[in-house]
């Protein structure tokens, strides 16, 4: 496996795939990198003949200071866990060649910027959609693969590379689970065995909401979903909201033939968790 800092050796390194008609499969990451990262660069090793991971910290996306900071960083692990795959490149770049000083203003989202995650973290998918923008512009891959945990981003992503033309085949996969349902995050690494143990409840509140779908109205899910918080002291529920999953619009009731999927985001042990889960596919 290569490893390439500079977005010149990344860009040099796919022209020359490309020109001998071979494919190019990108796996952007923050790092601390667990099975659902690898989950995404296994899958783009099967679809592409050549497969680059990036691991960047994109200090846009952070509205947070602290939360940045706090961030889990591990790069020599990382390095061990890409290097058993068969993934060609790992990018690591610096800040400053992402965001040199002629870097382009803002990126016009729209209505993904005013829900869920796009409300309660204010500015964190103008910084996606940038270091995207800038990250498609450098490997100019032929397919990048995200997962479907960050289902907001997912859908971001989508429309800023159709919006931009950035002409990238964008693939969502999906979640990957420890066997108590949690959903695998680099952020679960600063949980203690008992925040890991009480952060089931993500997961558990996804699958209730599915099972009540079709038997409650959405507002005595939500109600249930938020007792079910309350009862607990080490987690606090930001926000649980059932949505259309095309567009992400907030669903007071289900109206027929609609695709729907909840969302929600909260913290345990002052780690801020998210999940989401297809209640009607
Ligand atoms: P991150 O390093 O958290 O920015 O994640 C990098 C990519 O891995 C994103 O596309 C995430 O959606 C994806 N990812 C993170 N956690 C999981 C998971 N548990 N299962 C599948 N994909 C994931």
């Amino acid at each position: 496996m290569l490893l390439h800092k500079t977005a010149r050796e990344v860009s040099a390194y796919v022209y020359e795939v490309q020109k001998n008609g071979l494919s190019v499969g990108f796996v952007p990451t923050m790092g601390a990198l667990h099975h659902g990262h690898i989950s995404l660069i296994n899958r783009a090793c099967k679809e592409n003949d050549r497969v680059i991971c990036s691991i960047f910290v994109n200090p846009t996306q952070f509205n947070n200071p602290d939360d940045l900071s706090k961030y889990p960083r591990d790069f020599y692990g990382d390095f061990q866990k890409l290097k058993q795959t068969n993934c060609s490149v790992l990018f690591y770049p610096n800040v400053s060649e992402i965001y040199p000083e002629s870097s382009e203003g803002d990126i016009e989202i729209g209505y993904l910027n005013t829900v869920l995650e796009g409300k309660h973290r204010p500015g964190h998918f103008k910084g996606v959609a940038m270091v995207i923008k800038r990250f498609f512009e450098i490997v100019k891959p032929d397919r990048a693969y995200f997962g479907l945990k960050d289902y907001q981003q997912y859908l971001v992503v989508n429309q800023i590379n159709s919006n931009l033309g950035l002409g990238v085949n964008v693939i969502g996969c999906q979640t990957l689970r420890e066997g108590s349902g949690l959903a695998r995050s680099s952020r679960n690494r600063l949980l203690s065995k008992e925040g890991k143990e009480v952060a089931k409840i993500f997961f558990e509140c996804l699958v209730e909401a599915r099972e009540m779908i079709f038997k409650h109205s959405i507002a005595e899910i939500k109600q249930h979903v938020s007792d079910r918080f309350r009862s607990s002291d080490l987690c606090e529920l930001e926000y649980f909201e059932i949505t259309e999953a095309r567009t992400l619009a907030i669903l007071d009731n289900i109206p027929p033939e609609t695709s729907v999927v909840a969302c929600v985001a909260g913290y345990v042990e002052n780690i801020r968790l998210i999940d989401n889960l297809i209640l009607i596919p």
